[in-house]
């Protein structure tokens, strides 16, 4: 199935969930009485009107709550402007003592799991932290089978500043329970929407790039080297940005990890 990116573009992921596709994506529900958006992006010069006003355009109703999923400048920037707005703050209890320059810390802090209950429909949020931030949570849409994991998967970037067993064992974890969910439509921080078989098809990539680059890494090639031996898999191809940095991306993080 092609992957279809709709760069900048406002459409329905299921009934009644939303998202505005873009670098950084916004997303949004109506839950009944109000809509919850889920993240607040990086660029507040546009966004920080035009996110309320898709909001209010496909729902009819305002934003009444912002979940943030971590506490990345690209995912909480109109944090501040959002909440001045009326919006009730949302997110894992982590992300409260989070330092950040922004405004906008969370109203409302859960520990494992919360459940945000609208007067028609809930959402459910669960604390998968410790990988890609210390404060991931994923957020299930389940009467539309839509979950948005973030940035635990990142069209297949290693989705850690520096390579870690310990924390691609809690990953894998994670992208485990990821997939006992009853989705059909993962949401990501970043770029087109994603299948669960996407999630399984980076874990088997994954496996392979342990196999294969540790090795090369050992023996002394640099990145041009191994990004030769080991390239992109043809049927990742068109994976979003995979082919342009993200590959090497891995294997740069690999060779530092794993080269003499
Ligand atoms: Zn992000």
């Amino acid at each position: 199935m092609a992957i279809v990116f709709r760069n900048d573009e406002v459409f329905e992921v299921g009934p009644q969930v939303w998202i505005r596709n873009m670098v950084d994506n916004a997303a949004w529900a109506d839950l009944g009485d109000g809509a919850v958006v889920i993240d607040s992006l990086e660029d507040t010069e546009s966004m920080e009107t035009q996110i309320p006003a898709d909001v209010r355009k496909t729902t009819g109703k305002s934003m009444r709550w912002l979940v943030n999923t971590h506490w990345h400048p690209d995912h909480i920037a109109n944090n501040a402007a959002w909440a001045r707005m009326g919006a009730t703050v949302i997110a894992h209890e982590s992300c409260g003592a989070a330092q950040s320059e922004a405004n906008g810390q969370p109203n409302i802090t859960f520990s494992d799991t919360y459940t945000l209950k609208g007067s028609e429909r809930e959402i459910q949020l669960e604390f998968l932290g410790g990988t890609h931030t210390p404060w991931d949570s994923v957020v299930y849409f389940p009467w539309a089978k839509v979950l948005h994991i973030a940035d635990l998967f990142g069209w297949g970037m290693i989705p850690l500043s520096r390579f870690d067993p310990a924390k691609i064992e809690l990953l894998r974890k994670h992208l485990a329970r990821v997939l006992e969910y009853d989705a059909e439509t993962y949401i990501v921080g970043h770029g087109p929407l994603v299948k669960p078989e996407h999630v399984r098809r980076w874990l088997t990539y994954l496996d392979w790039l342990l196999e294969t680059v540790p090795p090369l890494a050992k023996a002394g090639q640099d990145v041009d080297q191994i990004c030769a031996a080991v390239p992109v898999p043809d049927d990742m191809q068109d994976w979003w940005k995979l082919p342009d940095w993200k590959h090497r991306h891995n294997i740069s993080l690999l060779l530092k990890h794993f080269g003499g």
